[in-house]
C-alpha cells in the first residue's frame, strides 16, 4: 500500500522506523526486533539505509521481510551522497523486485572521506530518478530546526519545495523535543505553498547516552525541561527509560490535540519502546479525526 494512501486515513496514523545492522553477525538480532515491533501493527515502517550503501541488501531484506510477514506497509531509505547511478539504479530495481512501493529519498550526510558522488549532489536528483523508475510513492526529510548545513532556515525551505517539485509526496521530520519548534515549521512551509503531508518524527529518549549522540548528529535543540529529566534520570537506566517514553508520549499528545494527523516513532530497533508508545497513546489514534487538515 502507497504511504499516501495511509496518510490519508481518516484517524491518526502511527509508524515506526528502525534501522539495518551494519555488520552481517547482527543481521538475525536486528531482524527480529524489526519483526517483533511490526507485529504491534503500525500503519507502516520504515528502515533505514546504512551511510555509504554497503548495507543495501539488508535494508531490502527486513523491509521485505516486515511487509511479507506481518502485512505491515513499508518505506525503504536510500541515499545517493556516496553512490553512482549504477548503484542506485541497482537497488531501486532490487526493492521493485521485492515488491517494496515506497522509498524515502536522501542525500544521506556528508562522507568523512569525502568521496561524494558525482551523480547526485541533492535528494531533489534522486527523488527524480526514483520516479523515473516506476510508480513509486515517494518521501523526502525536512528539518524543523534547519538542516545543519543551512545557512537559512528560509533557502532549507526553498530547497524543500524543490524536493516536492521533483515528486515528493510525503516529507518526515527530523527529531524535535519542542514542538513550538515543528508548529513554527509548519507555518513557514506551508506559506511557502508546499501541501504534501508533514509527519512529525518523535524520538524516545531512553538513556543519557543516546541523547548525546542523536543530538551531536542532528543538531537538534535540547530544552531546559528535557535536560532536567536527563540530569535527574540518565543515570538509573529505569527511570530514564520511563521518562522518555512519557516525555515522547506527552509530546505525541500535544500534536494530536492540535490537529496533527501522523506521528513516526524512531524506535532504535527497541520493541519496547514501540510498545510503551502505542499503548500510551493508543485511545487517541481510534477517534476520527476532525473537518479538514489543518495544518
Ligand atoms: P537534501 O535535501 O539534499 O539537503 C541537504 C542540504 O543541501 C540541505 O542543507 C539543503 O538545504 C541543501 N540543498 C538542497 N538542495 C540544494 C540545492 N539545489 N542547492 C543548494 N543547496 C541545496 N541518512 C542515512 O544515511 N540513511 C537514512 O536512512 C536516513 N534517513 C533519514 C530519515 C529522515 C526522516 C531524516 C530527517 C534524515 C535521514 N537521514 C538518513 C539523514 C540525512 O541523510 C541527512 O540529514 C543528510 O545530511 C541530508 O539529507 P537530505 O535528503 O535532507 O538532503
Amino acid at each position: 500500500m502507497r504511504i499516501s494512501e495511509i496518510l490519508s486515513k481518516d484517524r491518526v496514523t502511527l509508524s515506526f522506523e528502525v534501522f539495518p545492522p551494519k555488520t552481517t553477525d547482527r543481521y538475525e538480532s536486528v531482524a527480529a526486533a524489526a519483526e517483533h515491533i511490526a507485529a504491534f501493527a503500525p500503519d507502516f515502517m520504515s528502515v533505514t539505509y546504512g551511510a555509504g550503501g554497503g548495507t543495501s541488501q539488508f535494508t531490502a531484506d527486513i523491509a521485505a521481510g516486515i511487509q511479507e510477514k506481518y502485512g505491515v506497509p513499508v518505506l525503504a531509505h536510500l541515499t545517493c551522497v556516496s553512490s553512482d547511478r549504477a548503484k542506485v539504479r541497482e537497488t531501486i530495481e532490487l526493492y521493485k523486485e521485492k515488491g517494496i512501493e515506497n522509498i524515502l529519498g536522501l542525500r544521506g550526510d556528508l562522507p568523512k572521506d569525502g568521496k561524494l558522488s558525482t551523480d547526485y549532489r541533492y535528494a531533489c536528483e534522486l527523488i527524480a530518478e526514483i520516479k523515473s523508475m516506476g510508480d513509486f510513492c515517494v518521501g523526502g526529510a525536512c528539518y524543523p530546526e534547519g538542516h545543519p548545513e543551512s545557512a537559512h532556515k528560509k533557502e532549507d525551505i526553498m530547497h524543500l519545495r524543490e524536493k516536492v517539485d521533483a515528486g515528493c509526496e510525503f516529507l518526515t521530520t527530523q527529531m524535535f523535543f519542542d514542538n513550538n519548534v515543528f508548529y513554527n515549521f509548519l507555518y513557514h512551509v506551508r506559506e511557502a505553498g508546499i501541501t504534501v503531508p508533514i509527519i512529525p518524527g518523535i524520538m524516545p529518549i531512553t538513556n543519557a547516552k543516546q541523547l548525546g549522540r542523536s543530538v551531536a548528529l542532528s543538531g537538534t535543540g535540547v530544552p531546559a525541561s528535557f535536560k532536567a529529566i536527563v540530569d535527574r534520570f540518565g543515570q538509573t537506566p529505569d527511570a530514564m527509560m520511563q521518562a522518555g517514553v512519557n516525555y515522547a508520549a506527552h509530546q505525541i499528545i500535544d500534536l494530536i490535540a492540535n490537529g496533527i494527523r501522523y506521528i513516526h516513532i524512531y524506535t532504535m530497533n527497541k520493541p519496547e519502546v514501540a510498545l510503551a508508545i502505542k499503548l500510551a497513546v493508543s485511545k487517541m489514534l481510534e477517534i476520527p479525526n476532525e473537518g479538514k487538515e489543518i495544518w
